[in-house]
């Protein structure tokens, strides 16, 4: 058996359609700022992606590229600059930061109506008690890859491994909100075969290659494949190949989450441009 591979572009192209649509019934044009400090390629690249979606889809969108040496006060003037300006509907601050910044005050900084990514302790606790409020990317996407390809989640067990603030922790919130059974694994799990084994949806988001194998895979599972590290100058998730062989369906690595990602970050925009206008 092959397992039917849930495609990141077919989601996104889906949902870009959608939001061009929505788009055309605006009567103005929503406001991305971007800030990234320093050249990490990585972020240079993350933001390109995000910026071209943005303006393929007719968002007004911002690159603020700041030097390597920026200091913690003159990024966290900018941010209030951005919040009080009233053309501005998201801010996003490219993670991560260079180490000399402390990332956490300045997510809080960011007016909770602007937060796109969906990462300031105020759209967290929305999340976790039910209300309304923007939702980080990745794990938006990854309920927006499962809808997509209409694969339940009422009752089924999801494992995620991986306890991030950016992943991990909102991608149960999300799936228990949909009524999924959770559990939340990570670095000092014991048995994370055994508990992978149990899984009805697993979710890798690590940062491992081939942490998820085979063995360890239920048959009929469906297997969302978030992890990215860079071997021999490729890019590869954490799921190991041949799980392929095993899962019922598998989200392919590139090709898989990291496109929905981004275009779920136009979504968020849009929602965030839309909910603060309307409330003046
Ligand atoms: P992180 O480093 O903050 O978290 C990694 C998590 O993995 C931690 O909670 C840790 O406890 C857990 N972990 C580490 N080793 C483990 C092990 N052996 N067994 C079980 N758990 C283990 O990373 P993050 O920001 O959550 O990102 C996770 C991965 O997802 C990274 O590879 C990142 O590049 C990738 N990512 C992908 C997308 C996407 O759109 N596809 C978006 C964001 C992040």
């Amino acid at each position: 058996m092959s397992a039917r591979l849930l495609k990141g572009k077919e989601v996104s192209d889906a949902l870009v359609t959608q939001l061009s649509q929505e788009m055309a019934k605006l009567n103005f044009q929503p406001k991305l700022v971007f800030i990234r400090v320093g050249d990490d390629p990585a972020s240079v690249a993350y933001v390109r992606g995000k910026n071209r979606l943005a303006e393929q889809i007719g968002i007004c969108s911002l690159v603020n590229a700041l030097p390597q040496e920026t200091k913690q006060a003159e990024l966290m003037e900018l941010i209030a600059e951005l919040n009080a300006d009233d053309s501005v509907d998201g801010i996003l601050v490219q993670l991560p930061l260079p180490e000399h910044l402390d990332s956490e005050p300045i997510l809080e900084a960011i007016d909770p109506r602007k937060d796109v990514d969906g990462f300031h302790p105020m759209n967290v606790g929305r999340l976790w008690t039910g209300q309304e409020g923007l939702v980080p990317c990745t794990p938006a996407g990854l309920i927006r890859i499962m809808d997509h390809y209409q694969l339940p989640i009422e009752g089924r067990h999801v494992v995620i491994i991986g306890r991030s603030n950016l992943v991990g922790k909102p991608a149960a919130a999300l799936f228990l909100r949909r009524h999924a059974t959770v559990s939340l694994a990570h670095s000092r799990t014991r048995n994370l075969a055994a508990l992978v084994k149990q899984a009805d949806i697993i979710v890798a988001a690590v940062g491992r290659q081939a942490l998820i194998t085979p063995e360890m895979v239920k048959p009929a599972a469906v297997v969302l494949d978030v992890g990215i590290s860079r071997v021999d100058g490729k890019l590869v998730g954490d799921v190991h190949p041949d799980v392929a062989e095993v899962a019922a369906h598998l989200t392919p690595m590139p090709g898989g989450t990291g496109r929905v990602t981004v275009a779920m970050l136009m979504q968020n925009t849009l929602q965030a441009a839309i909910v603060r206008r309307a409330s003046g």
